[in-house]
């Protein structure tokens, strides 16, 4: 999924590994990309989370709502310093880079 071209420049994927098998896949729009929603397979499922959330955050929240375990998530930038700290905070691994910076706009 993270490697798919369509995860275009201006628009974070991120998805989250849980131990139960279920992917979660969130972008930092609004919705995922209706090319990347008609990608998703049945092991998949979008987060759709609220305006302003970082696509990490909507994936770990689903993944709590959801009562799920997540192991691991990627992103298709550089994770921010905010998601970072909710990733320690959960224990989620990770192998994307972290930005190491505050998201300056959060969208
Ligand atoms: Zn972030």
């Amino acid at each position: 999924m993270i490697d798919n071209p369509i995860a275009s420049d201006y628009t974070t994927i991120a998805v989250l590994n849980t131990e139960e098998g279920l992917a979660l896949v969130g972008s930092s729009a609004l919705s995922l990309d209706k090319r990347v929603r008609e990608n998703l397979v049945s092991t998949e499922k979008e987060a759709k989370g609220t305006k302003g959330q970082h696509a990490e955050e909507k994936v770990i929240q689903l993944a709590k709502e959801e009562k799920l375990s997540p192991t691991e998530i990627g992103a298709s930038r550089p994770i921010c310093l905010d998601c970072e700290e909710l990733l320690e905070e959960n224990n989620i691994l990770t192998k994307t880079k972290f930005s190491g910076k505050k998201s300056k706009k959060r969208q």
